[in-house]
């Protein structure tokens, strides 16, 4: 049977990158299982971007942009702009995105929820049922030469279940990964000072084209909403994702790094954004209409040296925990997965096993997420809020808008596009290249 002759590839975490990292692999050849901690999966999280280039990889592992896109399918918005806003509503810049940029593919907004249920739709039927294992939390490992036992607990009940020895074991288990503290030991992430606040909430009317993207604020608060539903957008409506950036001290323990909170915790922050509108709704009124606001800490941990662990790697958020500025979190580990995919087949071909795939993978990977992570510490491309607020500090409402329309161009170039074009490329096209005739 060639299926148990294959290497044996576990991958722990079924989140965005370790469902992509499953079908990657599936496609290049390998024997692929995930073991995913929820008993279910919720329809949790909110909003999400995904970033053209990460589009480009979904497509081309097989899955067709309708399923992300279509209102039936993933719903999700075909994103043609972002536009930035000081904190009292004076207009900075705006960058054209995904497709209106030029880009092959679509940048997209979409719901965190419905974006995973289709991943996990597609592991499903590639993959099998079976080999998609819910209420599986990983506890431990053991590695002996080139076979790693891994040890697991049933999420709901707490008790040991079954271990499973295998070739190859991938850790996509996110911020907390235990994966990665197997590896490396326990390190907690660091808090970063800051915590988003973030909500959904169904307002009557679009801003703009339905298909943009805002950002307000400065340094110390800052504000995004954008759409996330086509078939709202085609309505004329707007169900709104909205984030609020703000500085506040150290949460408690672990267990309050995500809460639901009450509108009073940021209410006096949001009313000093009033002078912005995005659909004829200013941030807070936009907060007075969701029904339910959760705050998250923002913790960070420092790049790694190395992604190379011998017979065991880790990817997303467990490899480089991102800071949510230019919306990479997704976006990178979608685009770590395509590397695994690749690397995993490279090395089947050479001959090289599992070993020679990780190390091509830490190679291709490791350091430029890093920069990803480095990036993001800096505010990605919303610093252009933090430029505008410093340069514009002891300024007039007057003066702060001629100067943004004298400068706005350069800015976007400097600050946004600077960004921009500092973010990873697909691997894909250096395969795809064809020699010369
Ligand atoms: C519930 C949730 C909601 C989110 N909401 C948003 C959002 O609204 N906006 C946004 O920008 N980003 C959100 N994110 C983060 C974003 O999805 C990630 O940054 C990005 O998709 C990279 O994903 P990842 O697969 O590396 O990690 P994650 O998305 O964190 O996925 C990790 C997966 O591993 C599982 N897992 C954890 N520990 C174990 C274990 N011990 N054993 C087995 N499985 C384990 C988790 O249940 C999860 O499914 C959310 C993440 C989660 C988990």
């Amino acid at each position: 049977d060639m299926a148990t002759s294959k290497p044996k590839t576990v991958i722990v975490g079924g989140g965005i990158g370790g469902c992509t990292a499953a079908i990657a692999l599936h496609r290049a050849g390998a024997d692929v299982w995930i073991y995913e901690s929820a008993s279910q999966l919720l329809e949790i999280g909110a909003g999400i971007n995904v970033q053209a280039v990460a589009i480009g990889v979904l497509i081309d592992l097989g899955i067709p942009l309708e399923r992300f896109n279509d209102p039936a399918q993933g719903d999700g918005i075909l994103t043609s702009k972002v536009e930035y806003y000081s904190t009292d509503g004076v207009f900075i810049a705006d960058e054209a995105v995904g497709l209106a940029a030029g880009a092959e593919n679509p940048q997209m907004s979409v719901h965190r929820a419905k974006f995973h249920n289709t991943l996990i739709a597609e592991c499903r039927r590639l993959l099998g049922e079976e080999r998609v294992i819910l209420n599986s939390a990983f506890v431990g490992m053991e590695t002996v030469g080139d076979q790693t036992t891994v040890h697991f607990k049933t999420n709901t009940t707490g008790e040991p279940a079954p271990s499973v020895t295998c070739d190859f074991v991938l850790g996509c288990d996110g911020l907390k990964s235990r994966v990665r503290a197997a590896l490396l030991g326990e390190v907690l992430p660091r808090y970063t000072g800051r915590t988003i606040y973030r909500g959904l909430c169904h307002l009557d009317k679009m801003h703009g084209d339905g298909n943009t993207v805002a950002l307000c604020g400065d340094e110390t608060g800052n504000f995004i909403c954008y759409p996330i539903s086509e078939s709202k957008r085609r309505d004329g409506h707007y169900h709104c994702n909205w984030g609020f950036n703000a500085t506040r001290p150290e949460p408690g323990g672990v267990e309050s790094w995500v809460s639901v909170v009450t509108l009073d915790q940021i209410q006096d922050e949001l009313a000093a954004m009033d002078g912005n509108t995005f659909g004829g709704f200013t941030p807070l009124q936009m907060a007075q209409r969701t029904e339910k606001i959760i705050g998250w800490a923002l913790f960070d941990r420092d790049p790694l040296d190395t992604f190379d662990f011998g017979c065991t790697t880790l990817l997303g958020d467990a490899a480089h925990p991102l800071l949510p500025y230019g919306s990479q979190g997704a976006t990178q580990a979608i685009m770590d997965a395509e590397a695994i995919g690749m690397c995993y087949q490279d090395a089947m071909e050479a001959g090289t096993g599992i070993r020679g795939c990780v190390k091509a993978y830490s190679e291709m990977r490791c350091e430029v997420s890093g920069k990803v992570v480095i990036a993001n510490r800096n505010m990605g491309s919303t610093a252009v809020l933090r430029e505008v607020n410093q340069k514009c500090k002891d300024m007039t409402r007057a003066e702060k808008e001629a100067y943004c329309k004298e400068n706005g161009g350069k800015l976007a170039e400097e600050v946004i596009q600077t960004y921009r074009k500092a973010m990873p490329k697909s691997v894909r096209p250096v395969r795809k290249v064809k020699p010369a005739e």
